[in-house]
C-alpha cells in the first residue's frame, strides 16, 4: 500500500502557525511580486476566491470580507516542509518528496492497522510542526492521490480497502483529476465519451497504446490497482544550484540587471559555502516577458567552465558580469534573470589551476567572516558594491510575514 500525505492549504497553515488569530478567518497568499492568489484558506474558498486569481482585481472586495493577505514567504514555507518530512521519516524509511507540501510513503511490509497508524501520523505532525495534513492510502500511488482527494472530505483520512471501495471512489473520480492526465490527454479522453477514471480503467489497451502510448496504460492499471509507479527517494546527490527571479517591474537598464545577477551569483556562492562544495559551471540567463506578445521577445543564456572551480563570491560575480554583457542587448525589456552553478565538487578535494595566483586561503577567510557577520546581522548587510539597494529590481513583497523558524531577529517572542 501507498499513502500521499498532503498539508492542507499549506501556504495559508504555515502563516497560521506563528500567528493563531488567523485561526478561522479567510486568509490568502499572493505569488512572486504578489501577483495573483496561490493559496486559501477554507474560509476564502467559502468566499468565492479562485485560485490564480490577481489580486489587484479584488482588493475592495478582500478589505469588504476582512481577508487578512500575504505574500509569499518561501524562506518560513521551505524549512516548515522540512519538519514535516522529518517528521514522517521517524514513522517510515520509505518517504519520497513529491513537492513541498505533499510526500508518498511506501507502507507495504508495514504490519499495523492502517486506520491507526494514519491516526497517529495526523497527530503526530500537528503536535510536532503545527501543520495539518490529510492522508490517502491505496494500492497504487495513483490510487493514493485519488484518496487523498477524498481524505480532504473525511475528516483526513481515506483508506481504500477493497476492489468494491475503489470502483466507487475511481467513478465518482473525473478524469481531468487522474494524476498524470494532463489538459490535452484530459480534451482528447472527454472528446471520446471518457468522463471518469473508470471509464479510463475500462479502455482498452491498444486504443490506449495508439492515443497515449505507454503511459495510458500505466494510469490504467495504477487504477486497477497494480503498481507501476515506485517512490521516487532522493539520492543525496550534488546537485546544481540556481538562483532565478522575475524582476518587481521590467527593465532595459544593465545597471540593473547587473544588480540583480550579481545578487543571484552571490546567493549561489552563499548556497555552495554553506554546503562545503564548489563549482566549476557557471550560466547565466536573461528573458523578456514571454506573456507579452506585443514586445520584441528574447531568450539567451551563457554557460561557462571557471578555470579553478570556486563558491568565492567575488569571482562567481565577475564572471556572472561577463557573460551579462555578452548577452544584454538594450533594446528588449527583461522581465527575468538567473545564474546556475553545477559541477559542484567537495571544497578539500578539487582540481587546482597551475596558473592561479590568486591567494584562495586568504580569500577563504575573508568569506568565513562575511558569512558569520550576514548570519548574525542579517542577509546582505556586507555585500559587494555592484550588487545595488535592489530598489528598482526586486519582487514586490509588501505583506510578508516574518522568517520565524531560520531567522534569530524574526524569533517569535512569547511572554508570560
Ligand atoms: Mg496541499
Amino acid at each position: 500500500m501507498f499513502a500521499l500525505v498532503d498539508c492542507n492549504n499549506f501556504y495559508v497553515s504555515c502563516e497560521r502557525v506563528f500567528n493563531p488569530k488567523l485561526k478561522g478567518k479567510p486568509v490568502i497568499v499572493l505569488s512572486n511580486n504578489d501577483g495573483c492568489i496561490i493559496a486559501r484558506s477554507e474560509e476564502a474558498k467559502l468566499l468565492g476566491l479562485k485560485m490564480a486569481e490577481p489580486v489587484f482585481k479584488k482588493l475592495s472586495f478582500l478589505k469588504k470580507n476582512g481577508v487578512r493577505v500575504f505574500s509569499s514567504n518561501y524562506t518560513l514555507y521551505g524549512d516548515m516542509s522540512q519538519r514535516v518530512t522529518e517528521t514522517l521519516s521517524h514513522f517510515f524509511p520509505q518517504v519520497e518528496i513529491y513537492s513541498i507540501d505533499e510526500a508518498f510513503l511506501n507502507l507495504s511490509d508495514m504490519n499495523v492497522d492502517l486506520e491507526e497508524l494514519s491516526k497517529n501520523i495526523l497527530t503526530t505532525v500537528k503536535q510536532n510542526t503545527g501543520i495539518p495534513v490529510s492522508i490517502g492510502i491505496g494500492p497504487t500511488k495513483t490510487l493514493a492521490k485519488i484518496a487523498n482527494k477524498a481524505a480532504k472530505l473525511t475528516g483526513g483520512i481515506f483508506i481504500i480497502k477493497n476492489d468494491r471501495q475503489r470502483d466507487t471512489i475511481i467513478r465518482n473520480t473525473p478524469i481531468e483529476k487522474v494524476w498524470g492526465i494532463g489538459r490535452q490527454y484530459s480534451k482528447l479522453l472527454i472528446r471520446n465519451g471518457v468522463k471518469t477514471a473508470f471509464d479510463f480503467a475500462e479502455l482498452d489497451n491498444n486504443w490506449l497504446k495508439t492515443k497515449m502510448k505507454v503511459i495510458g496504460v500505466r494510469i490504467k492499471k495504477e487504477l486497477l490497482g497494480e503498481p507501476c509507479i515506485p517512490l521516487e527517494l532522493i539520492i543525496p546527490a550534488k546537485k546544481a544550484i540556481a538562483t532565478t527571479r522575475a524582476f518587481g517591474k521590467k527593465t532595459s537598464e544593465l545597471k540593473y540587471i547587473e544588480e540583480a545577477v550579481s545578487t543571484y551569483a552571490v546567493r549561489c556562492a552563499e548556497k555552495l559555502r554553506k554546503q562545503k562544495t564548489v563549482a566549476n559551471l557557471l550560466t547565466i540567463f536573461i528573458h523578456t516577458d514571454p506573456f507579452n506578445r506585443n514586445e520584441p521577445q528574447i531568450n539567451k543564456s551563457k554557460t561557462i567552465t571557471l578555470p579553478v572551480a570556486t563558491n568565492d563570491s567575488t569571482e562567481l560575480v565577475k564572471y556572472a558580469l561577463v557573460c551579462l554583457n555578452n548577452l544584454f542587448e538594450t533594446k528588449y525589456k527583461y522581465k527575468k534573470a538567473g545564474v546556475i552553478v553545477d559541477g559542484l565538487q567537495s571544497e578539500t578535494s578539487f582540481q587546482g589551476n597551475i596558473f592561479d595566483k590568486k591567494d584562495r586561503k586568504q580569500q577563504k577567510l575573508l568569506l568565513q567572516t562575511i558569512d558569520k557577520m550576514n548570519a548574525e546581522f542579517g542577509r546582505d548587510k556586507v555585500k559587494l558594491a555592484i550588487q545595488g539597494s535592489g530598489k528598482e529590481w526586486k519582487l514586490k513583497q509588501e505583506k510578508l510575514s516574518k522568517r520565524y523558524t531560520t531567522n534569530w531577529e524574526d524569533i517569535i517572542e512569547v511572554k508570560a
